[in-house]
């Protein structure tokens, strides 16, 4: 077999990311970045500029790729079907990535399959939303089905009237949808991710605790703290079901809210993701290479956990526009740390870059890291 060459569209960290995986493997990766400063752009030398809402530009990136996956889950799923009438392998394939696009079929699919998910309904106006309320209660969550992420696209709303207004002044992408939940009362948020290969091998990693802020993935602890075998064992059980009943090649995350009625899915990614990066130095097999792994349809890797607890931090965009500049002081403070910069110009709230400890005292590692992150986005100088 020759050097297989793999194509990712977007070229953000996760990309990124997959590149000292690849080399490993000697696997070549071409990305599809919009600007050039992209953060995988800046270290994958066959890097092509392009926009993946272009189908042109999309069928030019593929030509010469042995199977083309994504950093995110935008490309429209037309293209992506195009791709495939030309003899393009897209892994993991529209049928499945849909469910990752777009909240409402992602729903109507789990809940056929009897997997377990918050009360929702589709709605159309806030007089559907107040008649949904009657039955949960407000608040309710109110979404819209696609284009939002990191918790754009997300509102709890209290009233009719609340709900109007979100309505109103929200412009729904093409194909999008509203759609309304039950607010889960969750005890905390849960990731499960598994890679499953179009062999349909498949492998899960230990369930992790994320801790969102505003919608966005501040911290990681790996596995979860007081999770009984059998709750983690059927949180991994939800996602290999996932994994299988939608055909999902590559890595899948499924985010799951811990309630008393069990786990409920909240969402899924169908790509490496946030809550997967502690893999890179706490696991067997990272989720980046396992995700190469699957789209190449290779034997996938053990997923088995190096340390008792691996903590991962997100460093976001804060008042300290040199991330290098807080280098010193955090490796001098730590030698343990693992430090991951993105490449990106932080800006308020953007994950720039991530902290990795591995060890076995949850508060011990969640004080190193933490306090390597505040370091990195300025909130503390000492
Ligand atoms: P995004 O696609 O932008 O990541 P999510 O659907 O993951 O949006 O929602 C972002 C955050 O909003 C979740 O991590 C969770 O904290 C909160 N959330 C979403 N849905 C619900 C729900 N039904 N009940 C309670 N909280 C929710």
């Amino acid at each position: 077999m020759t050097r297989p060459v793999v194509g990712i569209v977007g070229g953000g960290q996760l990309a990124r990311m997959t590149a000292p995986a690849a080399e490993a493997l000697d696997v070549h990766l071409r990305v599809l970045a919009a600007r050039p400063d992209d953060s995988a752009a800046q270290v994958i030398p066959d890097t092509v500029i392009g926009d993946h809402d272009d189908l042109e530009a999309l069928l030019a990136f593929a030509d010469g790729c042995d199977v083309v996956t994504f950093d995110h889950e935008h490309v429209p799923p037309a293209h992506l079907r195009t791709l495939q009438e030309r003899g393009v392998l897209v892994r993991p394939g529209p049928d499945a990535l849909v469910h990752a696009q777009d909240k409402i079929v992602m729903r109507e699919a789990l809940s056929q399959a009897g997997l377990p998910c918050p009360r929702w309904a589709e709605v159309a106006d806030a007089d559907d939303v107040a008649l949904f309320a009657n039955a949960e209660d407000w608040p309710v969550v109110l979404k819209v089905s696609r284009g939002g992420y990191d918790g754009r696209g997300v509102w709890v709303v209290s009233s009719r009237d609340e709900a109007a207004d979100v309505m109103a002044s929200t412009a729904l992408v093409p194909g999008a949808r509203w759609l309304a939940e039950e607010k889960v009362d969750f005890i905390r948020e849960l990731s499960a991710q598994v890679a499953r290969s179009p062999h349909g091998q498949a492998v899960a990693y230990p369930v992790v605790a994320s801790l969102q802020v505003n919608g966005i993935c501040k911290e990681v602890v790996a596995p979860a703290v007081d999770m009984s075998a059998e709750h983690s064992a059927r949180a991994q059980r939800v996602a290999l079901d996932i994994a299988a009943v939608l055909g999902v090649e590559g890595m899948l995350a499924v985010e799951m809210f811990d309630s008393d009625r069990g786990v409920l899915v909240n969402e899924l990614a169908m790509r490496p993701h946030n809550t997967g990066h502690w893999s890179i130095e706490g696991a067997d097999t990272s989720q980046f290479e396992n995700h190469l792994r699957a789209v190449l349809d290779l034997p996938l890797g053990a997923p088995t956990p190096r340390a008792n607890v691996a903590v991962m931090v997100n460093i976001l965009g804060g008042s300290y526009p040199d991330l290098h500049r807080a280098l010193l002081h955090v490796m001098a403070r730590d030698p343990g740390i693992k430090v991951h910069l993105y490449g990106k110009q932080v800006r308020a709230g953007r994950k720039v870059g991530h902290v990795t400890v591995l060890g076995t005292d949850v508060d011990v590692l969640l004080e190193r890291a933490r306090h390597a992150a505040d370091f990195f986005e300025g909130t503390i100088d000492g």
